[in-house]
């Protein structure tokens, strides 16, 4: 009898689990536009022109340098994630010492370390995830013990943000000290974001109601291909001074460095006091955890940030990712229109970033695998999955999965 017999069975997450079904469909004309990776037109994986590059550099330099593979300080490569602050916080007026750095395992490990150091610093009553959320927010609270809570935001009615009642929510079942997780841009699994005066009323919201907002930017430069853009909701929030904030910040899609998991933590605080508090627990909890973030990736990233030339490359290569998701949100749309698709496409166009909420019932999700294209139950598309080869393809299952 094993001591672990009585455990629940966990299932495979969604993602995997439809990867696997993928892998053993033997058509060959077979779609999946499941997990949020770019492709290129010929639904490749698409390694940035400018990682590229560096890589050769990053060789030419590991034979010159015997340091190579000493370990990082516990808060990381320091011209990384100073860098990183730079382009998420913009030429900000707001003294340094107000701010908290920590180089993290990506997005996800970001996540993890600020939902671990508030469920222990601000014991909130609950974390509030949009409801639907990046389907890992939910599992790393509840892993770090709070109690995980959503509000409004999709409204499958209308294809359209439900802000009234996300607001309606926020207001009447909150308490002060409770966080919200809020996404930087580009809402992943929606593809729908506020409006600059929503953002408003959000920021408004937290003050009056004593909220803790925990950004997530995973997509800064995807959404718009303007990485200002696509910071605005996060620095409007930081430009009032009057909310401290968490930032979980990933390069996993922006610079395409997915398996080299690079990302950081940030924390404004409201005194260089409670900074440098803040920065003691994070570094006690990332010792713990992982000790310390690993090198490659994150000086990958540094060269770009910091290189004139290659930041300007890279901004070449943002715009030509967020353009062809642009391209392929209007061709489904035009095939749809074409084959004269019951229902209305319009939010297609409108949804920004890598994802699209097609408004599809799991129902119609099964039918649409009968022909052979596999989408996640909750009716997501990962946009760049599409190219010119297969959007007919997908927009007749979509066609023959609705009527
Ligand atoms: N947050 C959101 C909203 C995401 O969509 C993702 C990636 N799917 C992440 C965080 C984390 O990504 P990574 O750990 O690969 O940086």
């Amino acid at each position: 009898q094993s001591c672990f017999s009585s455990l629940e069975d966990v299932p495979l997450d969604p993602h995997y689990a439809l990867k696997e079904d993928f892998a053993a469909d033997p058509v060959t004309t077979k779609v999946i536009l499941g997990s949020g990776i770019y492709r290129d037109e010929h639904g490749m994986p698409w390694v940035l022109p400018t990682p590229n590059h560096l890589q050769a550099e990053e060789l030419v330099k590991a034979s010159e340098d015997s340091s190579r593979y000493d370990y990082l300080p516990i808060s990381g490569y320091e011209p990384f994630y100073t860098a990183a602050r730079k382009l998420l916080f913009g030429p900000i007026a707001i003294p340094k010492d107000r701010f908290v750095s920590i180089q993290t395992i990506a997005g996800t490990g970001a996540n993890s370390l600020g939902a671990r150091f508030l469920s222990q610093s601000l014991r909130p009553s609950a974390v509030w995830l949009s409801n639907p959320s990046w389907i890992n927010h939910a599992n790393i609270w509840m892993t770090v013990g709070v109690n995980v809570k959503f509000y409004p935001y999709w409204n499958a009615h209308k294809k359209a943000l439900d802000f009234e009642d996300m607001l309606q929510t926020l207001t009447t079942e909150t308490n002060p000290g409770d966080v919200i997780v809020l996404h930087g841009c580009a809402h992943n699994p929606t593809g729908l974001d506020p409006t600059k005066d929503q953002w408003e009323k959000i920021a408004d919201l937290c003050e009056r109601q004593g909220l803790f907002p925990f950004f997530d930017c995973a997509y800064q430069g995807f959404a718009s291909g303007n990485l200002d853009e696509d910071a605005w909701a996060l620095r409007h929030f930081a430009f009032r001074d009057t909310l401290e904030l968490a930032v979980a910040q990933s390069f996993s899609k922006n610079m395409g460095l997915y398996g080299e998991r690079v990302g950081a933590l940030h924390f404004l605080t409201a005194s260089s006091d409670a900074a440098s508090k803040v920065k003691g627990h994070l570094l006690r909890l990332q010792r713990g955890q992982i000790s310390q973030p690993a090198k490659r990736g994150a000086t990958i990233a540094t060269t770009i940030l910091t290189d004139d030339t290659m930041f300007t490359k890279w901004l070449d290569d943002l715009a030509e990712m967020s353009s062809r998701i642009k391209e392929m949100r209007k061709a489904l749309y035009e095939e749809l229109i074409f084959l004269e698709t019951p229902g209305n496409w319009d939010h297609l166009l409108t949804q920004i970033g890598m994802f699209s909420y097609t408004g599809l019932s799991p129902m119609q999700v099964s039918r649409m695998r009968d022909n052979h294209v596999y989408i996640l139950s909750s009716g997501r598309i990962s946009v760049p999955g599409l190219n010119g080869t297969n959007v007919k393809y997908v927009a007749q299952a979509i066609d023959k999965a609705v009527r």
